[in-house]
């Protein structure tokens, strides 16, 4: 068993490569078209803000629609029925108060969950509508040596978290005190080897603390449990950042505002 204390596994957000990013802001789009990122605001708040569709591909969202999301959830291995049913309770925990539901499916699941280790191990998914492009056969969301043995509080702090990766919440910005423990460098070369991002990607998405990224209008909650998790190896002491422990109240309130439960009726005229 490799959960020790100092051995936290922290996610990794999944991209699809970067020559995707078009066609699947185009599907984000075509899905919620408040995907779609205001060319008007970004003209303004960045300086010589060229729209050529890469540009514009990396700053769209990729949330379902506001009807809410159901989706079908499937496992790549034969999990027992008792962990299947134990992963699936934990994502279903986002539906508190918002129109969110994932169900079990056999044929073409649309969440496909791996335990993977190795090169493709640890814990992470695919974001929102993104998952739509990962081919058939293929996960869309890891979870490394999940079994009934692994400790509760993994399931809430865990499966949670890349649900929310799947239901199109992207990682929340840190605390200064937080991203303060962080090796600029590291951290600038371990996202560009791990996901291609140039350094100023790193700093915009990393390394700029949550009272300058709410500047920018970016909503700052450090206990989110979609909060930044850093893998020791970039951290200045060593020590990975676990992030955020369970859904919290601006979390739940943010899920009802992005899939509000009743939007289905409320448009009826
Ligand atoms: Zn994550």
């Amino acid at each position: 068993m490799r959960m020790q204390k100092n051995d936290v596994i922290v996610c990794r957000l999944k991209r699809l490569p970067r020559n995707m990013l078009v066609e699947a802001a185009r599907t984000a789009t075509a899905i919620n078209p408040l995907n779609h990122p205001r060319m008007d605001q970004l003209a303004g708040l960045m300086r010589g803000f060229r729209a050529s569709p890469r540009r514009i591909a990396v700053m769209t969202t990729s949330y379902w629609g506001s009807a809410g999301v159901k989706l079908s959830v499937g496992f790549l291995d034969t999990p027992p029925a008792d962990l299947r049913k134990r992963i699936l309770l934990h994502m279903n925990a986002w539906n508190r108060n918002a129109n969110i539901r994932f169900v079990p499916g056999n044929t073409d699941p649309q969440v496909r969950i791996s335990r993977v280790g190795g090169k493709d191990g640890g814990y992470w998914s695919y974001v929102g509508t993104e998952i739509l492009h990962i081919p058939k056969g293929e996960a869309t969301m890891n979870l490394e040596e999940f079994t009934m043995e692994t400790p509760e509080s993994e399931f809430h702090r865990v499966v949670r978290h890349e649900a929310g990766h799947t239901l199109g919440f992207p990682h929340e910005h840190m605390r200064r005190a937080l991203v303060n423990k962080i090796d600029r460098r590291k951290a600038i070369a371990y996202f560009q080897r791990m996901d291609g991002w140039t350094g100023q990607e790193t700093i915009d998405q990393v390394l700029t603390p949550i009272e300058e990224a709410a500047i920018r209008g970016t909503l700052a909650d450090p206990k989110s449990i979609m909060c930044y998790q850093i893998p020791g190896e970039i951290t200045k002491d060593g020590k990975p950042i676990a992030g955020g422990l369970d859904i919290d109240e601006s979390d739940y309130q943010f899920a009802g505002q992005i899939y509000p439960k009743k939007a289905a009726v409320k448009r009826k005229p």
